[in-house]
């Protein structure tokens, strides 16, 4: 296996722009681009080539599913994206059929690195990969929420006037509209959020929270009306997973993958902070969770359990 080298299967926006902050990162020295269309593949990748002089050397092609038996990190961001109005489970339908197709390829190719999911649903697409790929459990991840709590912490970080890297805090659950802000164990370097509003004179603290965990949870909905898909945000968080894993660095990011019995939840993917390093997944971290935070949990593995148990595998 060459750790340097990453393949991008689906070059719509998301793989491009994932495809271009790789590019910059300096993390891969060799990238295979995969497409339905070829040429869009071809196209991304000699576009992408030629901002390399201004970062690092890297080979970027467009390629079959051949080239990337010995890839280090295979993205999947092949898949419908939700339209204007459209929740990321309306799309399970469509893109479980493309899954069907391009995860069997993935796994003939003898490809046996880490699976990173994009495509949405993803926590459901996680777990259709997880079943048709037969990689182990810790070698298929799903980007999960790790853009939402981004996005979490870039609200925080401008309701608060401070660094949003000063802010820890999480999203989890699903990626999608029963996802959860986890408030009770957020924090700004230490103090707790309701502390630190209090500093910055913030006093109504539970409608300063809900008015920031609905613009996290609509912002895909408010850029999708505006400019007809998202893609930016979501690049830089593959491009942070892939570092997390090349840099075998064991960071703690919101990813999606199996619960086994966590909070009572099984058989089914959502986002939890977990350890992320060369191996792929290792421990779930046991943030603390509130009461209803828990049950909030609960009814967001139950809403993915109900979708899954409409698709067949
Ligand atoms: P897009 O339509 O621009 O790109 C999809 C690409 O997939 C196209 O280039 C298409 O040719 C390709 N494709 C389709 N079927 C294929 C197949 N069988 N094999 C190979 N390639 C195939 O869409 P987009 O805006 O790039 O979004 C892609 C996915 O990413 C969507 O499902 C979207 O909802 C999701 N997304 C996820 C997040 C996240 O945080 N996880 C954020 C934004 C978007």
């Amino acid at each position: 296996m060459n750790n340097r080298k990453v393949a991008i299967i689906g070059c719509g926006f998301v793989g491009s722009a994932s495809a271009f902050a790789l590019m910059q990162s300096g993390l891969f020295s060799e990238m295979v681009l995969i497409d339905a269309d070829f040429a869009k593949a071809e196209g991304e990748a000699m576009d992408i080539s030629h901002g390399a002089p201004f970062a690092r050397p890297v080979k970027i092609y467009a390629g079959n599913y051949q080239d990337i038996s010995d890839a280090s990190i295979a993205i999947v961001t092949a898949g419908a994206g939700q339209k204007p109005g459209e929740t990321r489970l309306d799309l399970v339908h469509k893109n479980v059929g493309i899954f069907r197709s391009i995860i069997p390829q993935i796994k003939d190719s003898g490809f046996h690195g880490i699976l990173l999911i994009v495509a949405n649903p993803v926590d459901i697409l996680t777990l259709t990969a997880l079943r048709l790929s037969g990689l182990p459990e810790h070698h298929v991840i799903g980007s999960g929420t790790v853009l939402d709590t981004a996005r979490l912490k870039y609200e925080l970080g401008e309701h608060l006037s401070v660094d949003s890297r000063s802010v820890h805090a999480f999203i989890i659950g699903e990626h999608g509209d029963s996802e959860i802000a986890a408030y009770s164990s957020a924090n700004v370097s230490g103090i707790p959020l309701s502390d630190f509003c209090e500093l910055r004179g913030h006093h109504d603290h539970l409608a300063g929270e809900r008015a920031i965990a609905d613009r996290v949870k609509n912002s895909a909905y408010e850029i999708i009306q505006r400019k007809h898909a998202t893609y930016y945000g979501v690049a830089m968080a593959v491009k942070r997973i892939c570092e997390a894993i090349v840099r075998d660095e064991k960071s703690i990011l919101p990813v999606s993958s199996m619960m086994r019995g966590e909070y009572g939840i099984h058989d089914v993917a959502l986002s939890m902070p977990t350890i992320v390093g060369a191996d792929g997944l290792g421990e779930k971290v046991p943030i603390s969770l509130s009461e209803d935070e828990i049950n909030a949990l609960q009814t967001s593995a139950k809403t993915l359990k109900e979708v899954i148990d409409t698709l067949e595998f």
